[in-house]
């Protein structure tokens, strides 16, 4: 067996992954599986950052369209991410992975708040970093902070969980006969207009070259293949 490619990885996950077949809150069971899925990665010696949504709990513009101010509600959607950050950092302790949490938004008494530098020497020193909170900012997603945080540290790639096999012309779960491709440019993505990450976070990534890998979070043992170099989703790159 071959060893990972990538020496440091940023994960991003989304909210829905913690609500597992319901589409609200948390389930234990899940984020427990999905901290499993990071173990055997942080096994293999990768330095494992991960970014958290929070769309399972409190999404901003979805508010807002019902009549919230905008930031407020933006700023409820990236307390959202803080509880999904806890619950995956209970689950990833319970079995022996050391973890950091770092907020954008500062509350000492939960987290650290994120300092840039001080992730980069958690990583190096074999723990996991949580990233809650998204940036810290309204009008931003919490794909554009795995984007964002993926060049701050250095990250050599973005895995980001979802719940099909990969980028697909339409909507695999509306049409059925919808292809899948195996590689795309950022600038097909853009093109294209296809559901992966909104333009912010694909242009940010363009600029600075960090691939995209896109792969279902359900089947077991993704994650582990694609640090291994393979085939899992779909890569974008440029
Ligand atoms: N959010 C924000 N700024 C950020 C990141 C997130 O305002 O930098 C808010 C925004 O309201 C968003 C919510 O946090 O709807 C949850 O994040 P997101 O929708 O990206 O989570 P996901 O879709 O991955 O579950």
């Amino acid at each position: 067996m071959t060893g990972p490619v990538y020496r440091r990885v940023m994960l991003k996950l989304s909210g829905e992954a913690f609500a597992g077949t319901s589409s609200f809150g948390i389930d234990p069971q899940v984020v427990d599986y999905i901290a499993e899925e990071i173990h055997e990665v942080y096994e293999l010696g990768v330095q494992v950052a991960v970014v958290v949504g929070g769309g399972n709990i409190f999404r901003g513009l979805a508010a807002s369209s019902r009549g919230m101010d905008r930031a407020s509600a933006d700023y409820m959607g990236m307390l959202a991410t803080v509880l999904n950050a806890l619950a995956l950092q209970d689950s990833l302790e319970k079995i022996g992975v050391f973890t950091r949490v770092q907020t954008a938004i500062e509350m000492r008494e939960v987290a650290e708040p994120y300092i840039r530098r001080k992730a980069i020497r958690h990583l190096e020193k074999g723990r996991v970093v949580i990233f809650a909170a998204g940036t810290g900012n309204p009008f931003f997603t919490t794909d554009t902070t795995a984007s964002l945080r993926a060049m701050e540290i250095g990250a050599e790639v973005i895995l980001k969980a979802t719940k099909v096999d990969g980028i697909y012309e339409s909507d695999p779960m509306v049409n059925k006969k919808a292809k899948k491709f195996d590689e795309l440019t950022y600038f097909d993505v853009l093109k294209k207009q296809l559901k992966v990450m909104d333009a912010t976070a694909i242009s940010l990534c363009m600029d600075h070259r960090i691939p995209i890998i896109v792969f279902n979070l359900k089947r077991k043992g993704n994650i582990k293949r694609a640090v291994l170099g393979e085939k899992v989703g779909t890569k974008v790159r440029g």
